[in-house]
């Protein structure tokens, strides 16, 4: 662990030792790692992290493990893609599309979890388990595979087929939840209380937070050194939108980059918009409310990071929008046809969010700007319906034809 100081309360600052601790004992706030920063800034450079793995663990020295212990399944260093054509359409010169769909199991869940798993084995845990809206407990399992612990993963019990195949694959003993993902959280803290299980989102949660980092950094690095004028990120917990944001500013502390100054924008799907209700109302605190959104891998009712997701908005000058249920999946497509990327739901609500930024003068045509696609579209093939007309034809060249200059027509 290079250059951790503590665990430190977000709110009251109280210390804690590095320990599977989540919740601050005085106040209940959340714990989140202390880092000694000037010990940072002496050991890394551009040169010292250029030369480093093509992986998320180039950046090691930002994060809260050892690195010979990681448990490395070659997640992150993951493109950053000019988008010409989706940027021509939207009128945005500067568009790029962080797309961490491409990890080993398919979401930007890969780095929080990695983290985690090394983290489980250095507290000597045997059982490694998670609550999951979907793209997690894939990422739990297959790194409970490659870690050789036990692996329990618990889920509301009506998440897509992709996502639970995806995860089961890797072998662990599969929980599916009635109800909502929020009534498996609550009854996860329980058995987190009632087992000494390395729960990576709930006793873990600190360390696995700050995996997430990394894709701030990467954006970073890939911009040449550079944080771009915006970034739009999906929201479900909160968690990944302010952690981008803290990789952006750890990056200017350690002198890597100039100051940054992006506006970091989260996108929600309508049907379950907590955090950006909040936004526009004005209001410091989350009205948990109960999802009805295609994009269940955003559907979190209750947030645990956002009163701190707010935070970011607002000390950013971020914009909190929401996508129309009925948008979502043109956005899937519109990435899709524009830009060779197929995303899952997450992505197709940042895709129309950010078009709903741009309309609205938020979003400038010379502006940076990054729109971070975190799942795969793979996994949730049944929220796009019947879309597909395929022209059904004979062997035979005439028949063949002929159809196809009808389709033209
Ligand atoms: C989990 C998830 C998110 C949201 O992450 P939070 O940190 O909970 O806000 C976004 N996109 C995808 C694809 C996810 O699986
Ligand atoms: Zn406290």
């Amino acid at each position: 662990m290079p250059h951790v100081k503590c665990l430190q309360c977000r709110e009251c600052k109280s210390e804690y030792p590095i320990e599977p601790l989540n919740a601050c004992e005085f106040c209940f706030g959340p714990l989140e790692v202390s880092y000694d920063y000037d010990a940072v800034a002496k050991s890394v450079s551009r040169k010292s992290i250029e030369s480093g793995p093509n992986t998320m663990w180039r950046y090691h020295d930002f994060l809260p493990v050892e690195k010979e212990s990681a448990v490395d399944i070659s997640t992150g260093f993951t493109p950053l893609i000019h988008a010409k054509n989706l940027g021509r359409q939207l009128g945005l010169d500067h568009l790029y599309i962080k797309n961490d769909s491409v990890n080993p199991t398919f979401s930007f869940k890969d780095r929080p979890v990695s983290v985690t798993t090394t983290k489980a084995l250095e507290f000597e845990f045997e059982v490694l388990a998670c609550v999951s809206t979907g793209n997690l407990m894939g990422s739990v399992a297959a790194h409970g595979a490659k870690a050789g612990m036990e692996t329990m993963v618990f889920y509301p019990a009506d998440l897509e087929q992709g996502k639970i195949q995806g995860a089961a694959v890797y072998g662990p003993t599969m929980v599916a939840v009635e109800g909502t993902y929020d009534q498996a959280n609550r009854f996860c803290s329980e058995l987190a209380d009632a087992h000494s299980w390395a729960f990576v989102n709930i006793n873990m949660r600190p360390y696995y937070a700050e995996g997430s980092k990394t894709l701030g950094y990467e954006v970073a690095e890939q911009l040449g050194w550079k944080a771009p004028d915006h970034c739009v990120v999906p929201g479900a917990s909160g968690e990944l939108h302010t952690k981008i944001w803290k990789g952006l500013e750890e990056f200017q502390g350690a002198g890597l980059i100039d100051k940054a100054k992006t506006k970091m924008h989260l996108a929600q799907a309508e049907g379950c918009a907590p955090i950006v209700e909040a936004f526009e109302s004005g209001n410091t605190q989350v009205k948990p409310v109960r999802p009805r959104t295609i994009a269940k891998s955003l559907a979190i009712g209750n947030p645990a990071a956002g009163p701190y997701s707010l935070e970011v908005l607002r000390d950013t000058g971020g914009t909190g929008v929401f996508a129309y249920e009925n948008s979502i999946i043109d956005g899937i497509r519109l990435l899709a046809e524009t830009e060779g990327i197929f995303t899952e739901t997450a992505g197709g609500v940042v895709i129309s969010s950010l078009k709903r930024l741009v309309k609205q003068g938020k979003i400038k045509k010379d502006e940076v700007t990054v729109a971070f696609v975190t799942g795969n579209g793979l996994k949730t093939l049944e929220a796009m319906g019947d879309f597909v007309a395929p022209i059904e034809t004979k062997p035979d060249l005439d028949t063949f034809q002929t159809k196809l200059s009808n389709r033209r027509d």
